[in-house]
């Protein structure tokens, strides 16, 4: 497949189907994925390198000093970015300066671009760790990613690299008291009676169970956009991301879906 690495620390903006005009900040190695999970869909391509790899990770100060060239550059050319994105090659929170670099973010979008959201896309892996919980308190759009209603789901879809249960991520996203945003992929796979999919009545409910628990202020949904690692994945169509949407909004808790 044709993965999508990023080459650099400070990447785009790129437009975005969920947050607009969006400056990424990749805290990740520029040359290869490094992630939490191995999600049978990733742009990223599959997770080669363990978790718990030595990587020498670009230091705080050097991305902050990154990030203010670029958004110096941005304003110089009139370009408003709608969100600084942590994101990029893989799991954002396993950078062991996040919470500095999320202050960081959070002073020069002040001083730049005070419209700007910041945002950050995670697979909420991390959350035992206080200072990754804190920073991600911070931040205005705290992403956090539940692809399943059942614990063989997530296995199947995420195939967490670090033991951790569908279970254990519901609890530990309580810690945000509903201020946060969930994201969910929707996908159906079948190939050699191996079925793997989270849109049946089943998953559906399940999921909704679970959003009614933790009661997120927003929910996104969405589909497969580009080639992904594990071939023969169907794209869900807007239709149904509408009607699963639709449940979620009676239950009062805001949804969108984009296809
Ligand atoms: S959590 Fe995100 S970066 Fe990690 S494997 Fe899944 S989609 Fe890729």
């Amino acid at each position: 497949m044709s993965r999508i690495h990023f080459h650099q620390t400070i990447f785009g903006p790129i437009n975005s189907r969920r947050l607009g005009i969006s400056l990424g900040i990749n805290l990740l190695p520029t040359n290869y994925k490094l992630c939490t999970f191995n999600c049978i869909y990733c742009e990223c391509g599959w997770t080669e390198v363990e978790p718990d790899t030595e990587v020498n990770f670009v230091p705080a100060t050097e991305i902050v000093i990154q990030l203010e060239e670029r958004l110096k550059e941005l304003k110089e050319e009139g370009v408003i970015p709608n969100s600084l994105t942590l994101a990029g090659n893989g799991e954002p929170t396993v950078h062991p300066e996040f919470g500095a670099i999320v202050d960081g973010a959070i002073a020069l979008r002040d001083v730049y671009f005070p419209d700007a959201r910041i945002s950050v896309l995670s697979n909420a892996s991390k959350l035992e760790d206080p200072a990754v919980l804190k920073a991600l308190k911070k931040v205005d759009y705290n992403i956090q990613k539940i692809d399943a209603g059942t614990e063989r789901t997530f296995q199947l879809i995420n195939q967490p690299k670090v033991p951790i249960t569908l279970r254990e991520v519901v609890d530990s996203l309580k810690q945000f008291k509903g201020n946060f945003v969930v994201q969910t992929l929707f996908l159906r796979r079948e190939l050699d009676g191996v079925r793997i999919d989270n849109t049946t009545e089943e998953e559906i409910t399940s999921w909704l169970a679970l959003m009614k628990e933790i009661r997120p202020r927003r929910v996104m949904l969405y589909s497969i956009e580009r080639e992904t690692p594990l071939r023969g994945i169907e794209k869900i169509t807007k239709n149904e991301l509408a009607r699963i949407a639709a449940r979620v909004e009676k239950m009062g808790i805001c949804a969108e879906f984009f296809d």
